[in-house]
């Protein structure tokens, strides 16, 4: 395993370079799929561009989207291999903050993956994770794509899915939930299906989620529908494609 400490405080490139070794950890755990590695990279392209930073579009949605997981009634937090290896502990603390559920959704669904990643969420203080009983579809989806929890993806009202296929993304967005996508392409059609798309790296966005959270646990339901229906997913994705061609990565 690679240790975060071998890499020093003050490379310049020391929070992608940790980043890209817990990826790498998740592979050889069997956590994180080979995909996920192609996905990592593409990622890091674009977070090099909006200067690994979250910009200010993308501190509004996450307090949209803590707003919208804190008025949800059945929040669910979908977790795949690569946010399983970049930020379990941080996954955990968004679903108490939240009172979210923990459900493992695959694209490359195999019952070791799964099982690896439920067991890491849960040395990672994790108490219920779903997604094992797969015991309803998405509909729209072929069957190994489609498979959710009744009582978790499936019911859900509000779910939000980091780094989610296109498709997948695309299908729960028609069952009429409030999706959150969690993903650094503005043009990605993850993130335009999205009702609340958070473009940032997903190291900066569950923390930062659960940072306002924890400032609006007491806001009423009122007040969090209105931070929810304020927010402008097409000026989200547009501010956010601007950050990056106008970019000076100052
Ligand atoms: P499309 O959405 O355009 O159909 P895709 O979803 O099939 O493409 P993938 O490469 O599978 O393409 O998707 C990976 C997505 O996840 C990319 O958009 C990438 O920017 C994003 N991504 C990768 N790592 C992270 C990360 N750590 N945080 C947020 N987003 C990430
Ligand atoms: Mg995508």
């Amino acid at each position: 395993m690679t240790d975060d400490a071998e890499i020093p405080e003050d490379h310049p490139r020391h929070d992608s370079l940790v980043t890209r070794h817990r990826i790498e950890d998740g592979v050889e755990m069997g956590i994180t799929s080979q995909q996920g590695l192609i996905a990592q990279g593409r990622g890091e392209a674009f977070d090099y561009l909006l200067g690994e930073r979250t910009i200010p579009s993308a501190d509004d949605a996450e307090r949209a989207a803590a707003a919208a997981l804190l008025a949800a009634e059945h929040p669910v937090l979908s977790v795949n291999g690569n946010v399983a290896a970049l930020v379990p502990g941080e996954l955990v603390t968004l679903a108490e903050a939240t009172g979210a559920d923990l459900e493992v959704n695959l694209f490359n669904r195999t019952a070791e993956r799964m099982q690896a990643i439920a067991d890491h969420l849960r040395e990672h203080g994790a108490e219920e994770v779903k997604g094992l009983a797969a015991d309803a579809q998405i509909p729209g989806l072929s069957h190994e794509r489609a498979k959710v929890d009744r009582d978790g993806i499936y019911e859900a009202d509000t779910v939000l899915v980091p780094l989610e296929d296109g498709d997948r993304a695309e299908a729960l967005g028609e069952m009429d939930k409030t999706e959150i996508v969690i993903d650094l392409n503005p043009l990605s059609r993850s993130a335009q299906v999205a009702t609340i798309p958070v473009v940032d790296n997903a190291v900066r966005a569950v923390p930062g989620i659960t940072e306002h959270a924890r400032e609006l646990a007491d806001a009423d339901e009122a007040t969090l529908r209105e931070i929810v229906d304020e927010f402008d997913a097409d000026a989200a994705l547009a501010a956010a494609e601007d950050a990056i061609r106008d970019g000076d990565l100052d």
